[in-house]
């Protein structure tokens, strides 16, 4: 970044001057040190705002480190910087911790906001919920005590006309209470989503393949059970998609085993591509199988993102000496479904994968919930 300039000799601290009553007199140098010090710890502790992701405020710290200490060119600065030597830019200086920390604050009091909003719907929604119940449970208690009394007189038409009122008032019932549980469902999920992609991105960065750099098989088990979490209370739809690699054995024979890994690494990038979303989950599943959860997806558009990624998968291009590889995979995908599990949603996409593989490889086969099975040939 710095290649420019020599890394200068730190600049020996003179020592501590003492006034004449003796208390230790700051010199400028401990100053620039302590300001550098602070520069370097607040990037250090630097997170993720709208303005500047976490990695880039770190690096801008750290280049007006260099600019205190060493006189690079401050931040933002053309090549050779804007001032003369040992002019420090002071008014950028502030300027950027200024702009920097009035944003993080904004942040922040936006994130608690919306946390705050999130649990007040909540606890708004089970109110009107519970009174909501009690209300029409008490409206179901009477009408069943009317058909009581009823029956008890005998008189058939009577009884008729209060059965009817029953079934009536209880469908009516039955179907406000449908209602309304939709309404909250669809105000705490707009508010949930909200809060940004943190709480549907809780994902550990460390849990990486080492050869991809995509997750591994942890990350997706437990992003796995998530969605189905999510898609029981909020009902979004969401896709899974499995994908091997066609006749990647071949690969590995006729080129080797580490161009066989460039292709994987290949592949991964592609994947990265092709699903851009920070809450999408794109995991190796072992070996030449990735498995990729997409929420908010339904069927329809998981398909169409599928075909997509088929197609640049198709286009890849790994030159090898002489040779141009290509390869293609074949795809078994589904959406989550009612009474849904993990081990029941895996099945239904991998057997869709056998399907796509059995029906000639290299396209996309679905997996439908109650065991349907269709077969579509991508492109
Ligand atoms: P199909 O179309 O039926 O999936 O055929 P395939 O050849 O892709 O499937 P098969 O299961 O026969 O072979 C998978 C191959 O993937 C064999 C294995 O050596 C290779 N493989 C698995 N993991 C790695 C890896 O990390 N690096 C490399 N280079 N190869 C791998
Ligand atoms: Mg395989
Ligand atoms: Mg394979």
């Amino acid at each position: 970044m710095f290649a420019r300039h020599k890394r200068a000799v730190q600049r020996p601290i003179p020592e501590e001057q003492t006034s004449p009553n003796g208390s230790i007199v700051d010199n400028q140098y401990l100053e620039m040190d302590n300001l550098c010090h602070i520069l370097k710890e607040y990037g250090r502790n630097a997170f993720d705002i709208d303005i500047s992701p976490s990695a880039e405020t770190r690096e801008t710290c750290e280049k007006w480190v260099m600019h205190l200490q060493y006189g690079a060119p401050q931040p933002g600065a053309p090549d050779g910087g804007l001032l003369g030597a040992n002019m420090k830019d002071w008014s950028g200086l502030r300027g950027f911790f200024t702009k920097h920390r009035q944003a993080e604050s904004r942040y922040v009091v936006k994130s608690f906001k919306s946390m705050k909003n999130v649990i007040w719907t909540f606890i708004e929604g089970l109110k009107i919920a519970l009174s909501a119940d009690q209300e029409a449970d008490k409206r179901a208690l009477a009408q069943l005590d009317r058909l009581e009394s009823t029956a008890k007189t005998g008189n058939i038409n009577e009884i008729r006309y209060e059965v009817k009122e029953v079934v009536a008032s209880l469908n009516a019932i039955i179907s406000e209470r449908r209602t309304r549980q939709n309404e909250q469902r669809t105000q705490l999920y707009s508010q949930i989503r909200e809060l940004g992609d943190q709480l549907l991105e809780a994902r550990e960065e460390s849990a990486r393949d080492p050869l991809t750099k995509l997750y591994n098989r942890v990350i997706f088990d437990k992003e796995l059970t998530r969605t189905i979490d999510m898609y029981r209370i909020f009902r979004q739809p969401s896709c899974l998609l499995m994908i091997d690699l066609d006749h990647f054995k071949t690969v590995n024979d006729l080129y080797g085993h580490a161009v066989g890994d460039k292709v994987l690494t290949g592949v991964a990038n592609t994947l990265i591509m092709s699903f851009p979303r920070k809450t999408d989950t794109i995991s190796r599943f072992g070996g030449e199988e990735f498995a990729i959860i997409l929420p908010d997806t339904n069927l329809d558009i998981g398909l169409r993102m599928g075909e997509r990624m088929l197609n640049s998968i198709r286009n890849m291009e790994i030159v090898q000496g002489e040779d141009v590889i290509h390869v293609t995979a074949s795809v078994g995908i589904s959406e989550c479904g009612e009474d849904e599990t993990p081990e029941k949603w895996l099945d239904r996409s991998d057997r869709a994968l056998y399907q796509a593989k059995s029906n000639g490889r290299n396209r996309m086969a679905i997996g439908y919930h109650f065991l349907k099975s269709d077969m579509r040939k991508a492109g």
